[in-house]
């Protein structure tokens, strides 16, 4: 027997109604903010992530699924959608019309250990923001993130953190500082966080680890080495949250895994998925547009795991789907005619349902049951001879006669 990979998933019907209430709700609230959806390949030259998303972050040194293709050219599977959007926002010269706001949806891949809310394919959805350099779009993407959580009906235990990772003119003084603080420390971090000391200093305050946490806390932090311009920016920041009575909680400790953020970083976590914790995260990252090759342009961004969300979904806002019109047909020629008429009345946009498996009245009764049909046809011998159907009304029991050619006319009444 052949199986999904490890890490893989299988989202089936009884589920796929909640992704959809994600998706439509989040292309809505995103479409209210002046968003439009971007649609970009699945697979990117390897070196966009090496560059994009940094070639010491953990998702380039140990998710990505990489392989030369028949070419021999290193491609990966997009674990992320920040790279691309970039890629794609420099390669078609949108720098031009700005500002370009742009979501969007879809699966991401990333090599990790598979657990409850972690998998090896899983989906985000996320906004970019371009041309927006002040702390209002910092605010007003954090306003937007929050009421699709809320619309979402999942706003119950959820945290917003922030916290300023600082600019290229603070941020390397505040590190070497860190370093030398982590070097002293250096007994108490763990494995991992020893070997990355030199490359990746500031990733080990969110490490995880007992010995690393305790480090960090008494570890010098960058809000609190910010130069003139980051400290406006942030404190323009929390101005606005207070203002927009969004209640949140600076982290200090917040530093974001992908090496491209600066100023303001952001998290929304939750106490209800366990150690999977974290639903959206996002931030600021103005230079990247140039170091990836396009004209300067300050940008800000942010992603949510849909799995997650999934998982936190209010039920309350999932109808299942059940059908209007539930075709029962008895016999071998009512399967042919129904056939037909079912076919015509799709011609005439009604929808129906015929049953696909045949056999007594009673089990198929039973299955237009069990799909919670809101009207039954039967088209058995009696009908047949009568050129007729019977419709009967699922929730009282009525039933009524139709002639086969004036049917149309009162199914679509029906189906309004
Ligand atoms: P984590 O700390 O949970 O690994 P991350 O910092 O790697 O998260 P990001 O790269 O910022 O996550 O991705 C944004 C969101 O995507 C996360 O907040 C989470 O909801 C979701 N996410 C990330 N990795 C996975 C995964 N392997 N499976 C399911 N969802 C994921
Ligand atoms: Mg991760």
């Amino acid at each position: 027997m052949i199986t999904t990979v490890r890490g893989t998933r299988d989202i089936l019907p009884a589920e796929t109604p909640s992704w959809r209430v994600l998706e439509e709700t989040a292309r809505e609230v995103f479409a209210a903010y002046g968003y439009q959806e971007l649609r970009t390949p699945v697979f990117e030259q390897t070196a966009l992530f090496a560059r994009a998303v940094g070639a010491t972050s953990d998702i380039v040194e140990k998710e990505m699924y990489t392989f030369a293709d028949r070419g021999g050219d290193s491609l990966s599977l997009r674990p992320e959608g920040t790279a691309a959007v970039v890629r794609a926002f420099i390669e078609n010269n949108l720098h031009r019309s700005l500002p370009w706001a742009v979501y969007y949806m879809g699966p991401m891949f990333r090599y990790e250990r598979p657990q409850k809310g972690r998998y090896r394919q899983f989906h985000q959805m996320g906004c970019e923001l371009f041309g927006a350099e002040g702390p209002l779009a910092d605010a007003e993407m954090m306003a937007m993130v929050l009421r699709l959580l809320r619309r979402l009906g999942v706003d119950a235990s959820l945290t917003l953190e922030i916290n300023s990772l600082g600019c290229m003119a603070c941020r390397g003084p505040y590190r070497t500082q860190l370093f030398a603080f982590l070097q002293e420390h250096v007994a108490a971090l763990c494995e991992h966080c020893r070997q990355r000391l030199q490359r990746n200093p500031l990733r080990i305050l969110d490490c995880k680890g007992e010995g690393c946490r305790a480090v960090a806390r008494q570890a010098p932090f960058m809000k609190d080495h910010l130069c003139g311009a980051c400290a406006d920016h942030f404190q323009g920041l929390t101005t606005l949250l207070t203002a927009l009575n969004l209640p949140f909680v600076v982290n200090p400790l917040m530093v974001r895994g992908l090496d491209y953020y600066n100023r303001t970083a952001f998290e929304v976590t939750t106490t209800a998925l366990g150690a999977q914790n974290a639903v959206a995260a996002g931030g600021r990252y103005d230079g990247l547009v140039a170091e990836m090759g396009g004209q300067a342009t300050p940008a800000i961004g942010f992603a949510m795991g849909m799995e997650r969300l999934a998982l936190l979904l209010d039920a309350a806002q999932v109808k299942l789907p059940r059908p209007d019109i539930y075709l029962v047909v008895v016999g071998d020629a009512a399967s042919r005619q129904g056939l037909v008429l079912a076919e015509q009345w799709r011609e005439a946009g009604i929808p129906v349902v015929v049953d696909p498996l045949g056999g007594s009245m009673k089990s198929q009764m039973r299955r237009a049951d069990r799909l919670q049909a809101r009207f039954v046809l039967i088209l058995g011998d009696r009908e047949m001879t009568e050129q007729g159907l019977l419709l009967k009304n699922m929730a009282n029991g009525e039933q009524v006669f139709l002639k086969w050619e004036t049917a149309v006319a009162q199914l679509s009444a029906l189906a309004a």
